[in-house]
């Protein structure tokens, strides 16, 4: 089988960046699972589903057509065609992806697309639950964490540069309230895997992070 890394953890640690570096790096696959949430609660508003239907989301997340093509070196996100790598973005967004999965039926409907990444030469899989559910035998476990302070000062930069301007107040209120619905919730809640290495990377860089990251691979 391919070798796996999963990378699990609370929005705003840092999972995003690190996944995707880490995967040009070793030139892995990557797997970015929240998006599949988001374009999943995407997909329901965009076809009149409620977000307490359970069982139109599970029909909606059996049957997402998305796509995701690299043109020059960005990953763009296609629903049904349609480029939404923005719209799927936004905070609104997130907080509707973390409704919808929390409903057992679309993880169930998702869990094989997302095994279906694990090819050769390897894979790099971002998430919640890529350790604990999806990949419980993946040779290295990664949990990043940070500050629900600290994310939120990353959240708002991140926002900044999307042209989107929120208070750094609500923003912590948001990660906090997803924090508690993620780790909360009946299935797949979020916490490290028994095997996971924990990171905190409140005080660490970026490349910081990578460069202990790519030690642990290399072991
Ligand atoms: O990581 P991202 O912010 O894109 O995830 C959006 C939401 O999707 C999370 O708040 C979480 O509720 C959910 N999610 C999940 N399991 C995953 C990835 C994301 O439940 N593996």
């Amino acid at each position: 089988a391919a070798p796996v890394l999963t990378v699990d953890g609370p929005g705003g640690a840092g999972k995003g960046t690190v996944s995707s570096l880490i995967a040009e790096r070793q030139g892995w696959h990557l797997l970015d699972s929240g998006a599949l949430y988001r374009l999943t609660a995407y997909a329901a508003g965009k076809h009149g589903v409620d977000l307490d239907d359970e069982a139109g989301l599970a029909r909606v997340a059996a049957n997402l057509d998305v796509a995701f093509p690299v043109t020059g070196g960005a990953v763009q996100t296609l629903l049904e065609g349609q480029d939404v790598s923005r719209a799927i973005r936004t905070e609104q967004a997130g907080e509707r992806a973390s409704r919808v999965a929390a409903v057992p039926a679309v993880r169930e409907a998702l869990l094989q697309r997302q095994r279906d990444f694990a090819k050769t030469p390897g894979l790099v899989a971002d998430g919640r639950d890529m350790g604990t559910v999806v990949f419980p035998d993946a040779g290295l476990k990664i949990f990043l964490t940070a500050s629900a302070e600290e994310r939120a000062r990353r959240r708002h930069a991140q926002l900044r540069q999307a042209g989107e301007d929120a208070s750094l107040a609500s923003l912590l209120q948001e990660i906090q309230a997803r924090d508690a619905r993620d780790t909360q919730r009946s299935v797949a809640p979020l916490k490290p895997a028994d095997d996971a290495v924990t990171l905190d990377t409140t005080r660490l860089s970026i490349p910081e992070v990578v460069e202990q990251l790519t030690e642990l691979l290399a072991r």
